[in-house]
């Protein structure tokens, strides 16, 4: 090891840095860095702050190891150890000091030092941000109307309702608005689950002890805050009670200008025994709803979720995952966790057929997609040049009667309901009719060779409509 010039590898990664990222760049990561000594196989540099280290692992550290094993030919992994700010320059031609103060590192920093000075939000997500948001069409005019809110709160879009189905994204962009308005203003920002809500009510309730008023300070700190973030309103059902507290929470805080955000996992005109009072002041918010995300937008959001974790994901696995998962954005996290975390346990890079095989049951779960009878009445219809209520209604002419048939058989299927359930589905027909549909195409199986093929593009066109409110 004595042999081999290690200051000499690291300065030379730090002269092709240079060259590949251009000034400014550079001088913002890697002027404040000091090489301090070699370690076995490794190299430790100095760095400012853990800040700046972890800044620099998340984008620069594969790009680091690539050039110092091009160098070297081996691998030398790359440590830093925590020097402050006082470091001096070894950088080559190490720019002025004066010329760093407003680069790329610095003012990131200064950012990071404010949001340290207010500390995160005790209860929100602080991953839970506008940058991990990836905006597509699905949820596009939800995320603007979000950004909106969180420069001008009060102003722009006030009261705000998110609605949409689980997973889909509501509590992070909610909580994208409440970190967004803690880190940029002096604003007091609240966030709370209506469960958490209905709770805290309940305990303001309770007799009193040593002469506290629980339920008064409940109010004052729902009334004096300038941000409310409600989650999942449709908790509230059949509690009256709670009800109209938040009624009163809700035009208090109106009437002095203070933003309210709601979420719901359906549109407000669905809630079910709320008081007509509270319904109405849903109805005024701006409410806009989520959508499963399409094809494109499972992609963008696995590649960049896997980018924020550092992983490194084949474009054709990400393919598979996005094209077997459709029902929401959890489940196609939680399938990414699922290859990430072999892979780090392993130490092996994904490959298709991990990804294949690790991930076959999620794959296979019926219900996986989500899937709604109607859905599959809606694409088999189309396919076939009909309407859904074509395959639901009556008619028996040959055509109609094929599709409805293929429907069936492919509801039960895609989905775990019962032949009772879908012959509801389809108008109200008597399982028996259901059961005898799939045998038939059960037969048409047997003799006719490209059914089979018809059904698998039919499943797939379902699979990636997904969920549809
Ligand atoms: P909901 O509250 O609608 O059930 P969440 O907000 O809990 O859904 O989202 C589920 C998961 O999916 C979270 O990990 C969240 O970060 C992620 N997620 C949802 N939408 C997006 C998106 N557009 N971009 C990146 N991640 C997303
Ligand atoms: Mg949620």
């Amino acid at each position: 090891m004595a042999d081999l010039d290690y200051e000499g590898f690291w300065n030379e990664t730090l002269i092709q840095l240079r060259n590949d990222l251009g000034e400014e760049e550079f001088s913002g990561w890697f002027s404040d860095m000091k090489y301090l000594r070699a370690g076995k196989n490794s190299i430790i540099v100095g760095i400012p702050s853990a800040f700046h280290r972890d800044k620099v692992k998340s984008r620069y550290l594969s790009i680091i190891n690539s050039k110092l094993k091009e160098l070297s030919g081996m691998e030398i992994a790359f440590e830093t150890e925590i020097i402050g700010k006082t470091a001096k320059k070894t950088a080559p031609q190490a720019q002025s000091s004066s010329k760093s103060e407003d680069t790329a590192a610095n003012s990131a920093e200064k950012a990071q030092k404010s949001k340290e000075k207010r500390g995160k939000h005790p209860q929100m997500r602080d991953d839970y941000t506008f940058d991990r948001y990836v905006i597509g069409e699905n949820n596009g005019f939800a995320a603007n109307a979000a950004i909106a809110i969180s420069k001008n709160p009060g102003k722009a879009y006030n009261p705000f309702l998110i609605y949409g189905g689980v997973g889909l994204g509501k509590t992070h962009l909610m909580q994208a608005i409440g970190n967004f308005i803690h880190e940029n203003s002096d604003n007091k920002v609240i966030y709370i689950t209506s469960e958490n809500f209905l709770n805290e009510y309940l305990e303001g309730l309770k007799p009193q002890e040593h002469g506290q008023n629980t339920m008064k300070s409940f109010k004052n700190k729902y009334r004096y805050t300038d941000v409310l973030l409600i989650d999942d309103i449709q908790f509230l059902t059949d509690k009256p009670g709670v009800q109209e507290e938040l009624f009163h929470t809700y035009n208090a805080l109106l009437d002095a200008k203070k933003q309210l955000v709601f979420t719901c996992d359906r549109p407000v005109s669905e809630l079910k025994k709320f008081s007509e009072r509270l319904i109405s002041r849903f109805e005024l918010c701006l409410k806009v709803d989520l959508q499963p995300p399409r094809y494109e937008e499972r992609c963008a959001i696995l590649r960049a979720t896997a980018e924020n974790r550092n992983a490194q994901i084949p474009n054709e696995v990400i393919d598979l995952v996005s094209k077997n998962i459709s029902s929401n954005v959890r489940d196609l996290i939680s399938a990414l966790n699922t290859l990430i975390a072999y892979t780090e346990l392993m130490g092996k890079p994904i490959t298709i057929e991990i990804a294949q095989q690790r991930l076959k049951n999620l794959f296979n779960a019926p219900r996986q997609a989500n899937l709604s009878m109607d859905n599959i009445i809606r694409v088999t219809a189309e396919y076939f040049g009909l309407t859904p209520n074509d395959l639901k209604g009556k008619k028996r002419s040959q055509n109609i009667v094929f599709a409805r048939q293929l429907a069936m058989y492919i509801g039960r299927e895609m989905t775990d309901y019962s032949t009772t359930e879908i012959g509801q589905d389809f108008g109200g027909k008597d399982h028996t009719t259901v059961m005898h549909s799939i045998d038939k195409i059960k037969g048409k199986l047997l003799t006719d060779s490209t059914l089979e093929a018809t059904i698998d593009s039919l499943k797939r066109a379902i699979k990636e409509l997904g969920v549809k409110y």
